[in-house]
């Protein structure tokens, strides 16, 4: 299989899809100010294809022998698994593709379940994802739906357009109506899955559609959201080039043919879907998280010693509580792996583990960050831009005054400031914190599921064995551990 160019990438982007940015309707959106370089951005991660990366990033099809992005291989086992983590942690790293894989994926996995109400999804499926693969094409994964009031379902809302829902269908196809919301990267894909964001009602069955759509697709505009903090890279490392890049993808009565539909009604596969989706989202959100509490631990050790305090009793606790939260997501990528269950010969992620792992994260994240800040004090907010630090009626000031006393450089220590705001102090942070806490979905999604999975039932049963309130259910008594 030939691997497509970063070229050939930016090139599929000219093909009349209708996004908006700042306000406008940009005509082309490889060339334009406010999209180029998130453009630029997304071919260039084809260039692991072609470079030393690739070792990473290509995978031996199983069936063919042919090379493939290794994200479109299903792993079959925890090896698998792991060998797709280390590369969704090395393409945070270093770049790389992430393509929208885990959509196809968990629609695979449901796709028996589909077939038993229509062969053609599954059918269709397997056409998406082969073609997905043969091409080396780009998805973004469409789900979530703007909601309006969360206390009701779609058609109980005033209006009904507020989940995305089928409005029509005829020989042709279904015509799809609504909104999307916070798309990842929909702009400069080449495929949109749409996916029902939950389990609806059966009295609303039009809620229940997954399919394909290409961007350019009349009916289809995009809105993407990016803001920027400047040109200095040396005052923003991490947010310089753009915060964010999410989209609304709205859907204007749009066709989509029958050949590209996955699922067309069937409230009861709402749910398998979404849950199917959720776990391959947060596997992959370990994973791709795993970096960024590398960069959070390694930006509080980093300011301590350069302030001196790195041996002070406060701050080894807070540094305990980087390396724990690090530690511990590490371990949950492992061990959800190694504890995967194997389904038509594909590994899934441990659904217990990945929940946990993936709220630990989310719900740590926020304090983490705050350590981080308690531990770097009010510079991170204040320090000066690179424009007053190079100034030079100021700079051999700034280069003394910001250094420590000791014989080192105070521009080290302002470059780490930088970053360490990007991080914790500036609009970067801001969206950081919300992905953190909403991305692959909100805390209650992963409690949910954590719960379902719990046996009470079996811990209850313990807790009567051992306070004599019922007889032992198996052939042994019961003892307390003794601690
Ligand atoms: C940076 C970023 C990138 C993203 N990328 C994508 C993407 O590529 N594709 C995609 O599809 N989505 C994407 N998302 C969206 C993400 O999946 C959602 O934000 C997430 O599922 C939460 O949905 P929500 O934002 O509507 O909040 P909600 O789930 O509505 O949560 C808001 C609050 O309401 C509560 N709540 C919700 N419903 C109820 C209820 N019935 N009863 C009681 N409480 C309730 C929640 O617990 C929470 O406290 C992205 C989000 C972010 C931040």
């Amino acid at each position: 299989m030939a691997f497509r160019t970063p070229e050939q990438a930016l090139e599929s982007m000219r093909d009349g899809r209708q996004v908006y940015s700042g306000g406008e309707l940009i005509e082309d959106v490889t060339t334009h100010p406010r999209t180029r370089a998130r453009a630029a951005g997304s071919a260039q991660a084809f260039e692991a294809f072609h470079d030393d990366r690739r070792e990473i990033f290509v995978a031996e099809d199983p069936e063919t022998g042919e090379e493939v992005d290794r994200f479109m291989v299903p792993p079959a086992n925890a090896e698998d698994l792991l060998a797709r983590a280390r590369a969704i942690d090395f393409g945070m790293r270093y770049g790389g593709p992430s393509f929208g894989s885990d959509a196809i994926l968990s629609l695979r996995w449901v796709a028996p379940e589909l077939a038993e109400h229509n062969p053609m999804y599954r059918e269709n499926i397997e056409t998406a994802f082969r073609q997905a693969r043969e091409q080396n094409l780009t998805m973004s994964i469409v789900m979530s739906d703007t909601k309006g009031d969360r206390s009701k379902h779609p058609s109980q809302l005033g209006d009904p357009d507020l989940y995305v829902r089928k409005v029509d269908e005829n020989a042709d196809g279904i015509v799809i109506r609504g909104m999307k919301a916070h798309i990842s990267g929909a702009a400069f894909v080449d495929e949109l899955i749409v996916l029902p964001t939950k389990r609806m009602r059966d009295d609303e069955p039009e809620y229940s559609v997954a399919c394909m759509v290409q961007p350019n697709t009349p009916g289809i505009r995009i809105i993407e959201r990016i803001d920027y903090m400047g040109e200095s890279q040396f005052d923003h490392p991490l947010a310089y080039g753009g915060v964010g890049g999410e989209c609304f993808v709205w859907f204007d009565d749009v066709l989509v043919p029958w050949d590209r539909v996955f699922q067309n009604g069937e409230n009861e596969l709402a749910g398998p879907i979404a849950y199917a989706l959720g776990l391959w989202q947060r596997y992959s959100a370990m994973c791709y998280k795993k970096p960024t509490l590398e960069m959070l631990a390694g930006a509080a050790a980093l300011s301590a010693e350069y302030l001196g305090i790195e041996k002070a009793g406060h701050i080894q606790d807070k540094l305990f509580e980087f390396a724990m939260t690090a530690s511990a997501i590490d371990a949950f990528i492992q061990a959800a792996a190694v504890a995967c269950e194997t389904r038509d010969g594909v590994a899934i992620p441990n659904e217990t583990i990945t929940n946990v792992g993936k709220y630990t994260f989310a719900s740590k994240y926020h304090e983490l960050v705050k350590n981080l800040i308690d531990i770097s004090g009010a510079i991170v907010a204040t320090a000066p831009t690179e424009a007053d630090y190079r100034h030079e009626d100021l700079h051999a000031a700034f280069k003394k005054y910001l250094g420590s006393g000791n014989a080192d450089d105070g521009e080290d220590r302002l470059r780490l400031w930088n970053l360490i705001r990007d991080l914790s102090a500036d609009a970067k942070a801001g969206h950081k914190a919300v992905l953190a806490l909403h991305a692959e979905g909100s805390l209650a999604a992963q409690k949910m599921m954590t719960m379902r999975n719990y046996d009470f039932e079996a811990a209850k049963q313990y807790v009567k064995e051992l306070s004599g309130i019922s007889p032992p259910a198996g052939r042994y008594t019961p003892v307390p551990p003794s601690l």
